[in-house]
């Protein structure tokens, strides 16, 4: 079985009793940063072995895996944050796994992008996750205008290297629509900041960015 693990998106005692469980019982783990991932292994005294799947080397890595599954071994996937599979590599070895007939489940958890939709206030019954935004501004700014022409809430990651630039492209493309930034979610300093892109603008400007943020339109 592969096991899709949920993990915390920053506080460390948001991981379910089961997600401690697979990851006990698992032949492997497999992190998007073995680093990373220790510390949550260590504050729950899991002493699984654990192998790197990142971007680079998801192709090579994921035969390795596979090739354990074959074996009929079980694997436990876990990304830095939140749920393997939404917008990190994850996605890769769930399609060679399904591809191969090896059986998959998850151990749901947190998804930066829920907790971000339910703060936001904005409703929830319909809404487009967007992801990462383009980078290059040109595209950026297009993709924001068309997303502004939808009747759904939108919801989109962003780093803070680039808020500040995004949300001058949401001041000219949304203009009054209120805007909620979710940074450092259930970390000691979240912060969840209404207002229009331009209080936003005003407010992140006053020091130096930090954390990362989800953005709800
Ligand atoms: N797999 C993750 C999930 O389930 O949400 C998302 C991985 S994506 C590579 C990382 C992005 O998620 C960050 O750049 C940020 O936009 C968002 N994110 C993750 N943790 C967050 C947190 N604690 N607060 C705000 N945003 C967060």
């Amino acid at each position: 079985m592969l096991y899709i693990v949920s993990t915390p998106i920053g506080n460390l005692r948001d991981v379910t009793r089961r997600a401690v469980d697979v990851l006990r019982s698992v032949h492997l783990i497999a992190c998007e940063d073995t680093r990373h991932t220790g510390i949550l292994l260590k504050e729950y005294g899991i002493t699984t072995p654990t192998t790197s799947y990142f971007q680079h080397n998801r192709f090579a890595k994921g035969e390795y895996l596979l090739g354990i599954l074959k074996e009929g071994r079980d694997v436990a996937l876990v990304s830095d944050a939140g749920t393997p599979g939404i917008l990190d590599p994850g996605y890769a070895l769930i399609n060679l796994a399904l591809k191969n007939d090896i059986p998959v489940t998850a151990v749901p958890g947190p998804a930066a992008f829920v907790d971000a939709l339910v703060l936001s206030g904005k409703p929830a019954h319909r809404f487009v996750f967007e992801g990462f935004l383009p980078q290059k501004p040109g595209s950026r700014k297009n993709r924001l205008q068309e997303l502004a022409r939808l009747e759904y809430t939108v919801v989109l990651y962003e780093s803070p290297h680039r808020i500040l630039d995004t949300l001058k492209d949401m001041r000219d493309v949304f203009g009054d629509t209120e805007i909620v930034c979710c940074r450092e979610l259930t970390k000691k300093f979240e912060e969840i900041r209404r207002g229009t892109a331009q209080d936003l603008l005003e407010h992140f400007k006053k020091q130096k960015v930090r954390g990362e943020f989800v953005v709800v339109i």
